[in-house]
């Protein structure tokens, strides 16, 4: 039941207003707050999963920071002790029947234009009326903030901090509050604190009740829901282009990207035609989309050749995307180890730019802005690192005992690397420039087995390891699942294609 709206309406009703005049006194707009406490009240506790859905009232009461931090101690807003079940709410008797007898006359939208001035006068009048009123500072976590700031600002009292300090493992993130997350404190007439609630992101709040001389911690987590979703798209420009217009955003694109990067070269082997499809997660809270998820089945058909991959997280929670068959879908190399623009030159016979004869060309140049990242092949050891004639800057790395790949024309390495180094999959080991023979800023990337080039654009890449024997039979399950649906949908778009033509 969604009674948020409601809520906020109520809350506004009592929206305290300093500058318009005082025109009722104040016990009778204590019976108004009393009123409408008493209906939201009732409304949520009518509610299956009001406890459920506690930290959801929690988090979007409508309780706005004062602006100065000194006038905190004059007590700015009144809020209605909302919904929180269990705790020491103004839910008493003599609450809820004046709240009955009076909610068929006020109406709260009345409330608005009759505003009441939030003074500690009201507290006192509280009190007189034996009906407790309890107050909400909130409280938005500054730079440089502890606990500790946040109790002093808001004259909270030190000895609570400490009790609640003393809680242990479940107060622990109380010690590495972040800037920008909230605070909400609640006080009863005497200023003293009641109620605690910290809410660390949008999935996350702590909350810190007192219970007599105690303090009781207890965590709320809300989980996004996740919804499965289908895209597919046919390459007539470029993959971004293509996949944007097919509804991905560039987060999902390079997801893919990343997937199938290993067997396609994205800059070089694209052809119009070529199609993808895949399935993936959306993460929604409280209805509303929050994010993309992981994608969970792609395919993708370049040149005629279709490639499929299934995100896999085994029991030990490695997640990892593997073909059909199991193998992975990572290969022991990347195929281009920087973050190309193009490709300037291929592998192969060609006419030298700046020698200008033909000679062979042991590598591929990937035209790059000077600077750009330049990654390590694979894991391995620098065997060399430094000026290597017309190379310019190089770095040569030796993947085990078959293997080594060297990267030419750095503008500069990256810091702390040296030869005897070992360097991980990917990790920058340099930035591109245009040091030795080199008209433009580019890499010049070699690939060599057991000291031969080849032309890495090309060469069959070992592949990362494959699934675990341990867990090919729960894999198997759960990939002809994903690629039974995966297949559901392309034939349906297949089908919805061919209608379409006649
Ligand atoms: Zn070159």
């Amino acid at each position: 039941m969604n009674y948020k709206p409601f809520l906020t309406r109520d809350f506004k009703s009592i929206k305290l207003d300093e500058q318009a005049p005082k025109k009722w006194n104040t016990l009778h707009w204590l019976v108004v707050v009393a009123a409408i406490t008493a209906v939201s009240t009732l409304v949520v506790f009518a509610s299956k999963d009001a406890s459920a859905k506690r930290s959801e009232s929690l988090t979007t009461m409508p309780v706005t920071t004062s602006e100065a931090p000194e006038s905190k101690s004059v007590l700015t807003q009144i809020t209605l002790p909302l919904s929180i079940p269990g705790s020491i709410s103004g839910n008493n008797p003599a609450t809820k029947t004046a709240g009955t007898t009076q909610t068929a006359q006020v109406k709260p939208e009345g409330a608005q234009s009759h505003p009441v001035q939030p003074t500690l006068k009201n507290q006192t009048a509280a009190k007189e009326n034996t009906s407790p009123l309890y107050v909400w500072l909130d409280e938005k976590v500054r730079r440089g903030d502890s606990l500790a700031h946040l109790f002093k600002r808001n004259k909270l009292s030190p000895q609570d901090l400490h009790k609640i300090m003393q809680l242990g493992k479940t107060t622990r993130a109380l010690k590495y509050i972040q800037p920008g997350q909230t605070f909400k404190f609640r006080l009863d007439e005497q200023q003293q604190l009641v109620e605690m609630v910290y809410q660390q992101n949008r999935f996350q709040s702590l909350r810190i009740e007192r219970q007599d001389d105690k303090f009781v911690a207890s965590t709320l987590s809300r989980v996004a829901q996740k919804r499965q979703q289908h895209i597919s798209g046919t390459i007539q420009s470029s993959l971004f282009v293509d996949a944007k217009n097919a509804g991905m955003n560039a987060a999902l694109i390079m997801d893919l990207v990343s997937i199938f990067g290993w067997d396609i070269d994205f800059a070089l082997d694209l052809r119009k035609g070529d199609t993808f499809s895949l399935l993936y997660e959306e993460h929604f809270l409280d209805g509303l989309k929050i994010k993309d998820g992981d994608i969970l089945a792609a395919q993708f058909t370049n040149q005629g050749r279709t490639y499929r991959a299934i995100r896999y997280t085994d029991p030990k929670g490695n997640s990892n995307y593997y073909t059909p068959e199991g193998l992975s879908m990572r290969k022991a190399f990347l195929r281009t180890p920087v973050d190309f623009r193009r490709i300037s030159s291929r592998f192969g016979k060609r006419k030298h730019p700046v020698l200008n004869r033909m000679r062979l060309h042991k590598g591929v140049d990937y035209a790059a802005s000077r600077g750009t990242p330049v990654k390590a092949a694979g894991d391995g050891k620098i065997i060399f690192r430094g000026r290597k004639g017309g190379y310019g800057k190089a770095i040569i790395i030796r993947h085990g005992g078959r293997y080594s790949t060297l990267y030419a024309h750095l503008n500069n390495y990256r810091r702390g690397l040296y030869t005897g180094k070992f360097v991980k999959q990917g990790q920058i080991i340099g930035y591109v420039g245009s040091t030795g023979r080199a008209t433009g800023p580019h890499l010049h990337y070699e690939f060599r087995i057991n000291g031969v080039h080849r032309n890495p654009l090309t060469v069959k890449l070992p592949n990362a390891a494959p699934i675990n024997k341990k867990f090919k039979a729960d894999f198997e399950q759960h990939s002809l699942k994903l690629l039974a649906q995966l297949d559901a949908f392309n034939f349906k778009i297949a089908a919805n294609a061919y209608t379409q033509a006649f």
